[in-house]
């Protein structure tokens, strides 16, 4: 089919408005956050391999025993690994949702009064690690 320019109206009266940076970073983010559910982690390290951005991590708890927040600490005693992701850099893309064998990730609130930045997603016990 032959292709048919149309007539567009060119508009002059539209005024370029700088937006507002926090409504910015509100609307394109949604407010659910990345969340693990532990027991069903098969540690394949997926997750941390396919992020576009780099801000999901597995560490050894080993690494976090001495961290300046005694509450992490305290936390990963008998733990295997221990998943923090970077909640400022992660855009909730998805991808690393759609990635996971075990639908392990997933969106959810945070609890009242928790707040996003860098924090511990969770624990992954060391019954996990069995056959791994
Ligand atoms: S949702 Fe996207 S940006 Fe966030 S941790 Fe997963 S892959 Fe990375
Ligand atoms: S959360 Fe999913 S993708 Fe990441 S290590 Fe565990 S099983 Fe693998």
């Amino acid at each position: 089919m032959p292709y048919t320019k149309t007539e567009v109206d060119i508009h002059e009266d539209y005024t370029v408005e700088a937006v507002d940076p926090a409504w910015l970073a509100q609307g394109v983010k949604s407010p659910k956050h990345l969340m693990l559910d532990p027991d069903n982690c098969i540690l394949c390290r997926a997750c941390e391999d396919v992020c576009p951005w780099n801000c999901i991590y597995m560490m050894s708890p080993g690494i976090v025993t001495g961290a300046a927040e005694h509450a992490v600490g305290d936390e990963v005693d008998n733990a295997t690994a221990v998943f923090v992701v970077d909640d400022n850099a992660c855009t909730r893309c998805s991808v690393c949702v759609d990635r996971c064998p075990t639908d392990t990730l997933y969106y959810a609130r945070l609890p009242e009064g928790s707040k996003g930045g860098q924090r511990t997603m969770a624990e992954v016990p060391a019954s996990q690690a069995e056959g791994v």
